[in-house]
């Protein structure tokens, strides 16, 4: 039997992780305002700042440390403790996360997933990010029964480092995530014992999810939605979509199902 595998990125694809972000965090940044970091910073300078520490590091569970690392100068920060300001933006962001409003899939995901299991397509994440972060997600989403364990590949578990100096390395204590590259789909074909031409890979970043999927002869769909959604972008990609509705049919079509 003809094997059908897609590869669904999840940040931006399956949710729509840019939108809930800056929901969370502008509402993370007001509490922090409001439980004293109003002495250090206004809500812009500290907005900024957390845009500019999360588009660092993407992963780090101290984002809020590093933000009032960033916003208290050294001389203000000796001998205090800043944990009801960060809590406070901690708590405020679980919050959103978890008020049933603000953190779901995109329209159709379900059907979707539930359609494509039922049609023997074999679903994959392939995601960047730390594994177990990413499995919160997929059980915060209501999606963790689609995937079985083996079927999630994220670049936290190989860890290819994404441009970061070898004199660097020594220095960084979290966890390095790597890019999705060609390296990385390399990986995943071979860990999920799949040939390119069985593959069919859906996400919204041109630069991680359709050039190198592409390189490693994996077609493509590029998703077009969230951040990444102007319609406007040229694509490599082998089909486009905006909504998971087209995906169905493109993968209909595409294995002839
Ligand atoms: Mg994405």
């Amino acid at each position: 039997m003809k094997k059908m595998k897609v590869f669904l990125d999840l940040d931006g694809t399956l949710h729509d992780s840019h939108s809930f972000w800056f929901k969370a965090s502008k509402t993370a940044v007001n509490a922090m305002l409001a439980n004293g970091l109003d002495q250090y910073s206004d809500f812009n300078k500290a907005f900024g700042k957390l845009e500019e520490i999360y588009s660092r590091e993407a992963n780090s569970a101290e984002h809020y440390d590093l933000l009032v690392k960033a916003l208290v100068p050294l001389a203000k920060r000796r001998g205090k403790s800043f944990d009801k300001i960060v809590s406070a933006g901690v708590n405020a962001f679980k919050e959103v996360k978890h008020d049933g409003e603000s953190f779901k899939p995109n329209p159709h995901v379900v059907d979707f997933l539930t359609w494509a299991k039922a049609n023997g397509v074999e679903l994959f994440l392939v995601t960047s990010g730390i594994r177990r972060k990413q499995w919160d997600k997929l059980h915060r989403l209501g999606l963790s029964d689609f995937f079985d364990e083996e079927h999630v590949l994220t670049t936290g578990d190989v860890g290819f480092f994404k441009g970061i100096s070898r004199y660097v390395r020594p220095l960084v204590r979290r966890p390095l995530i790597g890019l999705k590259n060609h390296l990385f789909y390399g990986y995943v074909l071979r860990k999920t014992k799949s040939k390119p031409e069985d593959v069919l890979m859906v996400g919204d970043n041109e630069k991680n999810d359709i050039i190198p999927a592409n390189k490693r002869g994996i077609s493509t769909i590029r998703f077009f939605a969230g951040k990444y959604g102007n319609h406007e972008v040229n694509t490599m990609g082998t089909y486009s979509a905006t909504n998971f509705k087209e995906v169905k049919q493109i993968v209909k079509r595409h294995f002839e199902l």
